[in-house]
């Protein structure tokens, strides 16, 4: 394999990155550098109460200890929740090992914990409007659900 100017290079174990997608991913390392737009979109999909754009919610730590993948330029490093994630303000945000299963692990589980709630309320709301009988019929025919 023949490396050229620009080839990704992953900054901690100076493997060449994987191109998947908008991704480019570590092997080794499993680490994964993700578009702030990709992120972004991540982000909204699973907690789509939280409008505010992804520059609001990644907390500036001053400059990093590493290089892009993609560039000579010294990341960021940043805090996504309680995740700390190094960031090219061009290419995007660079995972290590599991920091991106924590930052959408954590947002799945909230979002599904909201989810759970919800289904709670609805189904309170149908036994009371339904009856005992009428959430037998509301089990056996789902697509009585869609139509809500
Ligand atoms: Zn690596
Ligand atoms: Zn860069």
């Amino acid at each position: 394999m023949t490396f050229r100017d620009g080839f990704p290079m992953c900054p901690t174990c100076r493997s060449p990155l994987d191109a998947r997608g908008r991704r480019f991913v570590c092997e080794p390392c499993t680490a994964v550098l993700v578009t702030s737009d990709e992120l972004g979109e991540l982000l909204r999909e699973l907690r789509p109460n939280d409008t505010r754009a992804l520059e609001q919610q990644l907390k500036p730590l001053g400059p990093g200890p590493r290089p892009c993948p993609r560039c000579p330029v010294v990341m960021e490093s940043v805090k996504l929740g309680d995740v700390p994630l190094d960031r090219c303000a061009a290419h995007g945000i660079w995972f290590d090992h599991d920091e991106l299963e924590r930052v959408l692990g954590g947002g799945r589980a909230a979002v599904s914990a909201f989810e759970v709630e919800h289904q709670n309320r609805v189904d309170a709301a149908d036994s009371f409007e339904l009856g005992e009988l009428g959430m037998l019929l509301k089990a056996l025919w789902p697509w009585k659900k869609q139509r809500r």
